[in-house]
C-alpha cells in the first residue's frame, strides 16, 4: 500500500501567499456569480455561508510515550443537494478559513459537474512528514472519532486530498466500522479497491483534468500531439495528469513538488521521474533533467499549465509571466482573482478547478453508488461514465461562456450557484 506523498510540507517560492486568504478568493469569486446572476439577498447570504463548522483539539500518543495535541476541522458548506462530500487535508498550514473556502468550491463542484452532493472538507494541522506510519495512523483514527457525528453515508462522505491516500481512507473507514459494529464502506471513497473502493478512483481526478483540456484544446484549435505541457505538483493530481496527458502524445517538459522541479525541453521520462521521487522523496534532480523552481515552471514556455499543488500560486506578481494557452486547474484555488483578471485580458484560457478537477469526486460518488449497491462495475465503465460526466460539464460551461460572453469561471459559477439557489428556493426555508 503507497504511503501518502508527505512531502507537500516545504514552504516553498510557489506556496500560498501570506496576503491571499483562500476564504476571500472564494468569497470574491462566488460574489461576482452572484451579482451576475443577481441572486435574491436571502438567498445570496444562505449560500455565501457555511452550514456547519466543527474543530476539534484531540491527543495523539506518540512513538516515544509522549501525547501531543493536535487541531482537525470539518465544515459543511452547503448539503441542500444532497450529504456533504469532501477530503482531508494533512497540512502544516490547514486551518479553519482554507477548510472553509475548500468545502465552499466543493459545493459548487458537485453542482457543475451535476453530482447529487454538497460542499464539504476536512483538515488536520500537522507536519505528516514528520510522524512515523503508527503515529499517522493514531491520529486518523482519533480524528474519525472526533468527527464521527458528522460523517456517514447518508450525511458526509470524505476522501483523500493533500497528504491523505487510500490507506488514511481504510483507517477512517475502520474505525468508523468498529463504532458501529459491521462494515460501513459507504462512509468514504478513494478507499482501497479490497474494501470496496472502486476501480479507477485513484486516478479519476488527473484522468479527468485531461478530458477538459482536450475539450478546451478542440475550442481553440490546440493539438495536443506534440503540445508542451508543465505540471506544478506532482501527487496524486498532477502525476496522474501528467502520464494521461502524455498518453495522448503531448510533451510534459516541466514537472515540480513543493522541494522544486525538473525541467526538459525534449520531454520528461515520466517513469523515471516518479522512480526518482520515490527514492528521494523529489522529482528534483531526476536523471536527465535541469532543476527549476516552482516559480520558474508557472511562467515556463509552454502550451498547457497545470497547477496541481496548493492554492494561490498564479498571483497578480506572475499572471503577466504565464506564457501557457491553456490554464488547467488541477488543485483546487491556484489562481487568485488579480490573476484571473490579467489571464482573462491576455486571452489564456483557465478551465476553473470547479470543473478541471471534478474527476476526482465524480468517480468518488460512482464508487459511493457501488458500495451502496454492492455491485462492481469495470473499469471501462467507469472511464466512459467520466468522460460524460466531464465533457458534458465542459460543454455546459463553455457554451454559457460563449452565450454571454464570459470567461470559464464565470460561466460555471453561474451554472453551479444557480443550481444550488435553485434548490434552496425549491425546498423553501426551515421552518
Ligand atoms: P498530494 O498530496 O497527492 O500531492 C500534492 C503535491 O503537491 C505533492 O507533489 C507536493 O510535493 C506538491 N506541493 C505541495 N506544496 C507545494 C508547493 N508549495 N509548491 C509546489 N508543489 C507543492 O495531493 P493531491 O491529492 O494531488 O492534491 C493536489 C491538489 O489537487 C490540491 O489542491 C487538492 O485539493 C486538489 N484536488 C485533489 C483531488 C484528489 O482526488 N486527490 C481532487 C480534486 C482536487
Amino acid at each position: 500500500m503507497p504511503q501518502p506523498d508527505v512531502s507537500g510540507v516545504r514552504q516553498t517560492d510557489a506556496s500560498l501567499d501570506e496576503d491571499v486568504s483562500a476564504w476571500q478568493v472564494a468569497l470574491q469569486q462566488y460574489d461576482r456569480a452572484a451579482d451576475k446572476l443577481d441572486l435574491g439577498s436571502a438567498v445570496r447570504d444562505v449560500l455565501r455561508n457555511p452550514k456547519r463548522e466543527v474543530t476539534v483539539h484531540f491527543p495523539v500518543q506518540m512513538d516515544d510515550g509522549s501525547t501531543r495535541v493536535f487541531t482537525g476541522f470539518r465544515v459543511w458548506h452547503n448539503v441542500t443537494r444532497g450529504p456533504a462530500k469532501g477530503g482531508i487535508r494533512f497540512h502544516p498550514r490547514t486551518d479553519l478559513a482554507e477548510v472553509r473556502a475548500l468545502a465552499m468550491w466543493m459545493t459548487w463542484k458537485c453542482a457543475c459537474v451535476k453530482i447529487p452532493y454538497g460542499g464539504a472538507k476536512g483538515g488536520v494541522t500537522c507536519d505528516p512528514k514528520s510522524l512515523s506510519a503508527r503515529e499517522l495512523e493514531r491520529l486518523t483514527r482519533r480524528f474519525t472519532t472526533e468527527i464521527a457525528d458528522m460523517i456517514g453515508p447518508d450525511s458526509d462522505i470524505p476522501a483523500p486530498d493533500v497528504n491523505t491516500n487510500a490507506q488514511v481512507m481504510a483507517w477512517m473507514m475502520d474505525t468508523y466500522s468498529m463504532h458501529h459494529g459491521y462494515s460501513v464502506t459507504g462512509v468514504v471513497t478513494g478507499k482501497p479497491v479490497s474494501i470496496g473502493g472502486s476501480e479507477g478512483r485513484q486516478e479519476a481526478t488527473g484522468r479527468g483534468v485531461v478530458y477538459t483540456i482536450q475539450e478546451a484544446a478542440k475550442t481553440i484549435d490546440l493539438d495536443l500531439r506534440n503540445a508542451r505541457v508543465a505540471v506544478q505538483g506532482f501527487g496524486n493530481v498532477g502525476e496522474g495528469a501528467a502520464r494521461f496527458i502524455a498518453e495522448l502524445g503531448a510533451r510534459v517538459v516541466a514537472v515540480s513538488d513543493s522541494r522544486g522541479g525538473a525541467y526538459n525541453e525534449d520531454g520528461l521520462d515520466l517513469a523515471l521521474v516518479a522512480r526518482h521521487k520515490q527514492e528521494t522523496g523529489s522529482v528534483s534532480g531526476a536523471p536527465r533533467t535541469r532543476p527549476i523552481t516552482n516559480a520558474e515552471l508557472v511562467e515556463i514556455d509552454c502550451d498547457v499549465l497545470i497547477p496541481a499543488a496548493m492554492e494561490g500560486v498564479i498571483t497578480e506578481r506572475n499572471a503577466r509571466g504565464v506564457r501557457a494557452h491553456i490554464v488547467a486547474e488541477g488543485a483546487n484555488g491556484p489562481t487568485t482573482p488579480e490573476a484571473d483578471e490579467v489571464l482573462r485580458e491576455r486571452g489564456i484560457m483557465v478551465i476553473p478547478d470547479i470543473l478541471c478537477n471534478a474527476g476526482g469526486v465524480t468517480v468518488s460518488y460512482f464508487e459511493w453508488v457501488q458500495d451502496r449497491e454492492e455491485f462492481f462495475w469495470t473499469i471501462d465503465e467507469i472511464n466512459a461514465r467520466l468522460r460524460r460526466v466531464m465533457v458534458r460539464a465542459f460543454e455546459d460551461v463553455h457554451r454559457t461562456a460563449v452565450e454571454h460572453d464570459i470567461d470559464m469561471r464565470l460561466a460555471a459559477y453561474m451554472l453551479a450557484v444557480s443550481r444550488v439557489a435553485e434548490a434552496t428556493l425549491t425546498r423553501g426555508i426551515y421552518p
